[in-house]
């Protein structure tokens, strides 16, 4: 039997990563204490009362059965009530608000919902994989965006082709952004906003990393910019919030009409997230906050640890208002894969070359604060060993 595979895992962009898997397999193998900073995965449990919430829900037989397709009523009104405290967003929890398997599910879905082969998704570069995949999965094109320093990480909407822009069917964009760091504003959500009315564009923000500002800073939703929610929707996780990667839970709200073609798709493929883990997420959402605070405390301490180390040695990395990575230009006659590779090899780091995230990312590796401020402290004075 010959298994060939489908086009669409054919067309799979390269695995960017496999020589730093290699290479870090190489050298844990020889002992090396290796210090990871290439995974945006939260080093620190989720709190307390929310894995209690979760113990006490999975006895009750009633959850063990399958869940309501678009999620929980409890839960989206619940998720209702975060977005109009948070943010002083109002929803329809009924219709505004839909329950996902982790944000990336949604995201990985919506395009089966609104691509046909040969439509257009308009997709930031570098960007997490996820939304160049899920528009190739559905037979549709990636037109992409790039982030460069020069505009502050953010796509430069005019230099869309008009003839691009009208063939789009869905725009992607996710700030507090990964992997660069970078924050939007309101103005620039306002320009997001006149462009899908004039092209006919849905916008899905990706909004994973609202909860991760530095500092006291509080990113925005895109949903609070009035006309938001006539064009689109924000993705939104559990995951960075409150330490809930593996949990799997997030959701999407906004635009109606959206969500319920993303809710076709879904009920046809999935069967919804466990109830005893939506109650979780109530008892996340309308719990303490504090939990959140300090998170944000500690993501900060780790942060200045990282930053003040790199700028000793003359690195000049990005400061970021939010997320928990940190977009470092590599140094002079270095390439993205070069000093990844430099900085495992020689200092036992792991670190993600930027040109992996896609082309404009070279030049620049990326950091994940998802260590302890004693390790963040350790890979710094490794690097003040090296010379580049
Ligand atoms: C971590 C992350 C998510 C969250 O994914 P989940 O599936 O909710 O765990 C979404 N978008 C981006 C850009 C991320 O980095």
């Amino acid at each position: 039997m010959v298994f060939e595979k489908a086009e669409r895992l054919r067309r799979l962009p390269p695995y960017l990563f496999k020589e730093i898997d290699r290479l870090k397999a190489e050298i844990t193998a020889k002992g090396v204490d290796v210090i990871n900073l290439g995974v945006g995965d939260p080093d620190l449990p989720t709190p307390r009362h929310i894995i209690e919430k979760l113990d006490e829900a999975a006895q009750k037989p009633a959850n063990h059965q399958y869940p309501s397709y678009s999620g929980m009523n409890d839960f989206k009104v619940s998720v209702a009530g975060w977005y109009k405290r948070r943010f002083g967003v109002e929803l329809d929890p009924l219709k505004e608000v839909i329950t996902l398997i982790g944000s990336k599910e949604g995201i990985a879905h919506l395009p089966l919902a609104f691509i046909n082969p040969g439509d257009l998704a308009l997709v930031p570069t570098p960007a997490y994989p996820v939304y160049h995949v899920a528009t190739m999965f559905a037979g549709g094109e990636s037109y992409f965006m790039p982030l460069v320093k020069e505009n502050r990480f953010l796509p430069d909407l005019d230099a869309i082709p008009p003839e691009v822009a009208r063939k789009a069917k869905l725009m992607f964009i996710n700030y507090p952004n990964n992997p660069t760091g970078a924050t939007a504003e309101r103005d620039f959500y306002e320009r997001v906003i006149d462009f899908a009315r004039q092209y006919d564009v849905i916008i899905c923000h990706d909004a994973a990393y609202t909860e991760m500002g530095f500092g006291g800073y509080r990113p925005m939703s895109f949903l609070e910019v009035p006309g938001a929610k006539e064009i689109g929707i924000e993705f939104h996780s559990l995951s960075k919030t409150y330490n809930m990667t593996g949990w799997r839970l997030g959701f999407a709200v906004g635009n109606a009409e959206v969500l319920d073609g993303l809710g076709q798709v879904k009920s046809n493929i999935d069967s919804g997230a466990f109830n005893a883990i939506q109650y979780a997420g109530i008892a996340a959402l309308e719990g303490d906050q504090s939990c959140v605070t300090e998170m944000q405390k500690i993501y900060q301490e780790r942060l200045e640890t990282l930053i003040n180390g790199l700028q000793k040695v003359g690195l000049e990395p990005e400061i970021p208002k939010a997320t928990f990575y940190v977009w470092c230009p590599t140094p002079k006659g270095y390439s993205s894969k070069d000093f990844s590779s430099l900085l495992l090899g020689k200092a036992g780091i792991v670190t993600t070359p930027g040109s992996g995230f896609g082309d404009p990312g070279e030049g620049y590796i990326r950091m994940a604060l998802t260590v302890s401020k004693e390790r963040i402290q350790e890979a710094v004075e490794r690097i003040q060993k090296l010379s580049f």
